[in-house]
């Protein structure tokens, strides 16, 4: 992920013609000022509430409770541009810093919070605007049909608990295709493996995953004044667009994905090694594969690229490698 802009608010000019410098003028354009110089008011508020709730912040929970009004404002504004008036899904509302700001338009408003006494300060907050709720429980037992019953589209908003965010990124795709759009903040170096590309060292197993089922784009980073507590490390939202990887099949995915997350657990081992350790197969039948693919077995399981990891699971399940019950 190329570094995101995280101070001044100046709109740099662009500095050459080229197609992909103006696209990288734009998109600096795009990252102007993080948050942690928020209104003072606004961050002493949160522990005042917290005192006043008895709350104490759970690392477990991963709570770091946003204090700046204006990520609030721009995070829901991302939310507004796709619909002002569509649904939304908020996971983990917290005190409802993003809450009432994403209902104010009268839209639904479903919060799914884990930890019951911010969920009874959201309802309060939520009284107000009767197309919103509070869910009560742990986002990861949701479906949202059950959520949001019919079959509009939704859009998914969170600051995502830090102890939960592969899962939660998992779940949000597993929704299927009514989550037409998710604005997730997440630790900075999450956000790096999320966007990575291959080779880089950040290019993993859930890099491999996200670009066979999503269009992931980093928008901007928010600096750790911007919480209370603060949290050790920059945070940074993220727009993930579910799709399939184009031109592929539901069992390519899911034997890709297989196969990057057993090959890329050893990250120093080569291909061939890796592969064969991953499914528990013989030296020579990984090889072979691997052969078929045209991919050499000393590369490194992280320098593949996607369209290689799809070649690879194409000519593994064609070798009858893989059962039905491997494409789960
Ligand atoms: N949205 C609020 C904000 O921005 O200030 C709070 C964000 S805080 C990083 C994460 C929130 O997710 C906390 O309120 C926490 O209690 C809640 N949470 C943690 N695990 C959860 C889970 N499995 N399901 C639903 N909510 C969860």
């Amino acid at each position: 992920m190329p570094p995101l802009e995280a101070s001044s608010g100046s709109r740099r000019a662009r500095r050459a013609p080229s197609p992909a410098r103006e696209r990288a003028a734009e998109r600096k354009q795009r990252l102007r000022p993080t948050a942690g110089t928020g209104d003072p008011a606004a961050t002493s508020g949160v522990p005042a509430v917290l005192r006043s709730l008895d709350v104490r912040p759970s690392r477990r929970l991963g709570q770091n409770f946003l204090t700046d009004p204006r990520v609030a404002e721009r995070i829901a504004a991302l939310a507004d541009e796709v619909d002002p008036r569509g649904a939304v899904v908020e996971i983990g509302p917290g005190l409802g810093a993003l809450t009432e700001r994403l209902a104010r338009s009268g839209r639904p408003v479903i919060a799914v919070e884990l930890d019951h006494r911010l969920a009874e300060r959201v309802e309060t907050v939520l009284a107000a605007h009767p197309a919103s709720r509070v869910v009560r429980g742990d986002i990861l037992e949701q479906e949202l049909a059950a959520l949001l019953p019919g079959d509009a589209p939704v859009t998914v908003v969170a600051n995502l608990p830090y102890s939960i965010t592969t899962p939660a990124i998992e779940w949000v795709l597993a929704q299927g295709p009514r989550v037409r759009v998710a604005y997730l903040m997440v630790q900075r170096e999450v956000a790096q493996r999320m966007t990575a590309v291959p080779g880089g060292k950040e290019f993993g197993s859930l890099s491999v995953f996200l670009t066979l089922h999503a269009r992931i784009e980093a928008l901007f980073r928010v600096s750790p004044g911007a919480f209370h507590p603060r949290p050790e490390v920059d945070s940074v939202v993220v727009r993930m667009e579910p799709r399939p990887y184009p031109g592929t099949t539901a069992v390519e995915r899911a034997d890709a994905e297989r196969l990057a997350r057993a090959a890329t657990v050893g990250r120093r081992k080569t291909i061939g090694n890796a592969l064969a350790r991953g499914l528990g197969i013989a030296a020579e039948a990984s090889r072979e594969v691997l052969r078929t693919s045209g991919i050499d077995p000393t590369r490194r399981g992280e320098a593949l690229s996607v369209e290689e990891w799809l070649a690879l699971a194409r000519a593994w399940r064609a070798g009858g490698a893989a059962t039905g019950e491997d494409a789960r």
